[in-house]
């Protein structure tokens, strides 16, 4: 099951739960037990410092998927 990241409105509380997608609706905080929490949103990896991109070494060559012309 996916991780969900919620904030609670009420106390500020954030918290991550690992629940199914459909049960995203009946979810209270763990710390106020207030129903009133929001989820945030996921980020992948957005903490790197500096400016440089990182280029990752994924089929750089004979990749299964590289475009080519027909
Ligand atoms: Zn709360």
């Amino acid at each position: 099951m996916p991780i969900f990241d919620f904030a609670c409105q009420d106390c500020g509380k954030k918290f991550d739960l690992m629940i199914s997608n459909r049960d995203k609706d009946k979810v209270t905080c763990p710390e106020c037990g207030s129903s009133k929490v929001r989820q945030l949103l996921s980020l992948f990896n957005t903490t790197s410092s500096g400016g440089s991109k990182t280029v990752q070494p994924s089929c750089s060559a004979g990749c299964p998927t590289a475009a080519s012309g027909g």
